[in-house]
């Protein structure tokens, strides 16, 4: 039987019909535009749903993952960085849009899913993925299944606030791990150091290329990626560490990063492999339809 999952994306609403096997029957994509606001991101979800269900009649139930999580209070979705999704009824606001029940899933949640069952984490008992991308995320998979907690925020070490005199996050508190490790923190940072814009792919190639502003900037992210996971792994202790989002591809987290990762462990060493996922960046979306069916 054929499931429909939906990522809803800062930047993109990316939706997929997935056969048993991981099999994509029909994708589409269209750009969120969230600026325009709540309504107008509940039309493209409805649009992406409208063009995938053709080709899955048969589902009962849409699958949505984006960031943030429903209050277990009073339903409606909280911690989005699409702030204007906050304290909206989004379930129930895309029940009614699309006509199906919906089950509403964090993304970094979606991903880790994914990752455990059919990625980098196969055969692996407690999986926990990461996302490194414009927000920091997290998911915890033990067994195959997801562990979202009684108040549906297990696995969010982005909002770790690990430095009061840090910068201001967009949850009301300072100096959280996603204030230093997503995309625009490393952008704001070499930003600040060398007085020029980059995005942060090429930071990293300017530190390998020995400019020494951009090596600082690098040296100083991985050193907080250490810190940060090192707390995530002693807390959790999971089998394998999988990463994913746009800044997974920035090698030296396999190499330096792991070494700092090393360095704050409440260990005399560090077992956990830390490995770059194997679904890209459909591993979002896939996992939403893996929650579908
Ligand atoms: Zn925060």
């Amino acid at each position: 039987m054929a499931s429909i999952g939906i990522d809803l994306g800062g930047t993109k609403v990316e939706g997929v019909v997935l056969e048993e096997g991981l099999v994509p029957r029909h994708r589409v994509r269209v750009a969120t535009e969230r600026e325009r606001g709540y309504a107008h991101i509940l039309d493209r979800v409805g649009e992406v749903a409208e063009a995938l269900r053709p080709y899955a009649s048969e589902a009962r139930l849409i699958a949505v993952g984006t960031p943030g999580s429903l209050s277990a209070r009073d339903g409606t979705l909280k911690n989005s960085n699409t702030t204007c999704l906050n304290g909206r009824p989004l379930k129930a606001d895309l029940e009614a849009r699309l006509g199906l029940p919906v089950r509403l899933e964090n993304d970094a949640n979606c991903f880790a899913l994914a990752e455990a069952r059919h990625g980098s984490g196969r055969g692996h008992a407690v999986v926990f993925g990461v996302i490194l991308g414009t927000g920091v995320g997290g998911g915890i998979v033990i067994e195959g299944r997801l562990w979202s907690g009684p108040q549906h925020i297990a696995g969010e070490w982005g909002h770790h606030a690990v430095d009061p005199g840090g910068p201001a996050c967009y949850c009301g508190q300072r100096g959280c791990v996603e204030t230093m490790l997503s995309g625009p923190a490393l952008e704001a940072a070499y930003r600040a150091a060398s007085g020029s814009r980059l995005p942060a792919a090429e930071v990293a190639g300017r530190a390998t290329a020995g400019e020494a502003a951009a090596a600082a900037v690098l040296d100083r992210y991985l050193d907080r990626f250490g810190r940060a996971l090192a707390n995530v792994i002693t807390i959790l202790d999971p089998d394998v560490v999988v990463l994913g989002g746009g800044l997974s591809n920035l090698g030296a987290l396999y190499t330096s990063g792991r070494e700092a990762v090393a360095r704050y462990l409440f260990n005399d060493a560090l077992s956990t492999p830390i490995v770059p996922n194997q679904l890209g960046d459909s591993a979002g979306v896939l996992g939403a339809a893996l929650l579908a069916a």
